[in-house]
């Protein structure tokens, strides 16, 4: 492009710049922007609130600009005589979900061997379609694009939820190529300032890492006051939570903890220990005291864990957001895995893990939730996190819970409760309106029509439907 062309071309782009609220949205997001009034009220609409209390029926819902100003029984509130009204009747509010399990790449093996595809083009705008209006990436292959996707979304020239980025993996030599962080006795305090400095703004540490690596992790992350996350493997969750960890990836399901006489440092395959446990063994009940005892939160991900059969090839009604041809690999592998004896034994194990994250939840821990879009390739953003909610209520949750620990639990880990995670007069406008009555029936989850951000309310359709068939290209 010559100059002159490049300077008129930017002068047209931040012509069409508009400013809502405050915030400047340009004109590759305004397409997806269906309601940007100053003042909104959705009525009569049914309000799941997030804060895990009843299910509210018949209400309106104000809110001006970016905040909620008012909550109340349908005809009970002022609404501004300017105030764009949304008919709720039939409809479900919810907060805007917080995942923090929602990486930026996507998991496509190839040839048996592990490894991951970034998804810049597809997936940020593809989580807030599917209601997810903050997230942390939990991980990351290429940190520098996930920041810069981060601020893109900031300055409104993309269209995304508010992310926490993490480093990059926290990992030393493994069976994953892309993953290797750590060399030799390089110095761990450069290098997590490195992407402190860059704005990282959380840790994620891998199976490989030693302990002496973990303890100066910790420790110097939390002088910079950001957490740490790890799934392990070759540290066991008891060794971690005794070092001050903050998070752990994937609820149990990488504990080594049960492990017959586990090396000091050695990832171990664990999973035969974690099937052959008992619900109520005492040591299992033990481990999840001392996580309590030491406030450290798990991340449930059961849609990483799904079985296949008698469920879907893409989860969450996703299967037409692939590429053709990744579809169809999809399906291949799909039909391989159905009715065998490993995926059978999988489901047992995916059955247990919700019994041992319900014994954990009701003995008081605590537990976020998000959707790690890695595995087989059958996760990937925004109809996952859709699935997730299913998901939950598979484990034995109620509705009310369900959605408080895909968002307000979510909020407090980040901590931003104050601002954000639940449907309550002061918070901001982080919202889903979906058609249907979601506490009758969860699969309503798919029907979302709004997802507001910061008072912005994003058409969810139009957002899935301009990535339909893009997945695995981009
Ligand atoms: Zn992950």
């Amino acid at each position: 492009m010559k100059d002159s062309t490049l300077i008129l071309f930017t002068l047209i782009l931040l012509m069409v710049q508009q400013s809502i609220f405050g915030q400047e949205l340009s004109g590759k997001v305004t397409p997806y922007v269906a309601i940007q009034d100053a003042a909104v009220a959705i009525k009569n609409v049914t309000i799941i609130d997030g804060t895990g209390g009843a299910v509210k029926y018949n209400q309106d819902l104000l809110f001006l600009e970016n905040k909620i100003t008012a909550i109340g029984n349908h005809g009970a509130i002022a609404i501004p005589e300017n105030a764009k009204i949304i008919d709720g009747t039939g409809k479900t509010v919810i907060p805007g979900l917080i995942m923090l399990h929602e990486h930026l790449f996507y998991g496509k093996p190839y040839d048996g061997h592990y490894q991951g595809r970034h998804m810049t083009n597809t997936f940020p705008q593809m989580y807030l379609a599917g209601g997810v209006t903050t997230m942390r990436t939990a991980g990351s292959l290429e940190a520098n694009t996930d920041l810069n996707i981060k601020n893109l979304i900031e300055q409104g020239n993309m269209v995304g939820p508010t992310i926490d980025v993490s480093t990059p993996h926290v990992e030393r030599l493994g069976f994953i190529p892309q993953l290797q962080s750590l060399y030799g006795d390089e110095s761990i305090e450069n290098w997590l300032n490195y992407w402190f400095d860059k704005g990282i703004t959380s840790v994620k540490v891998y199976n490989n890492i030693t302990k002496e690596d973990l303890s100066e992790i910790i420790k110097i992350s939390h002088k910079r006051n950001v957490k740490v996350t790890g799934h392990l493997c070759s540290i066991t969750y008891r060794e971690a939570a005794e070092m001050g960890i903050d998070n752990l990836e994937h609820s149990f399901m990488a504990s080594t903890d049960f492990v017959a006489d586990k090396p000091e440092n050695k990832c171990v395959y664990g999973e035969p220990s974690l099937d052959a446990l008992d619900d109520n063994d005492p040591k299992l009940i033990a481990l999840m005291q001392f996580l309590i005892d030491k406030d450290v939160t798990l991340t449930y991900t059961p849609t990483v864990f799904e079985p296949f059969t008698n469920r879907e090839v893409i989860l969450g009604g996703g299967s037409t957001a692939l590429a053709p041809y990744l579809l169809e690999q999809m399906q291949t592998m799909y039909n391989q895995q159905i009715n065998t004896k490993r995926d059978s034994l999988s489901l047992i194990g995916f059955k247990k893990e919700m019994k041992r994250v319900l014994k954990f939840h009701t003995m008081g821990g605590k537990i976020t939730v998000g959707t790690d879009p890695t595995g087989s390739g059958k996760t990937i953003a925004g109809y996952a996190n859709q699935r997730l909610i299913e998901l939950l209520m598979e484990t034995g949750f109620s509705i009310e819970e369900t959605i408080k620990l895909a968002s307000l639990n979510g909020a407090a880990y980040l901590g931003i409760e104050t601002k954000t995670g639940t449907v309550e007069v002061g918070k901001e406008a982080d919202l889903v309106l979906l058609n249907g009555d979601l506490s009758n029936d969860v699969s309503k989850i798919r029907n979302m029509e709004l997802v507001f951000k910061n008072g912005v309310g994003f058409d969810s359709k139009k957002i899935f439907d301009a990535v339909k068939g893009k997945v695995g290209l981009y």
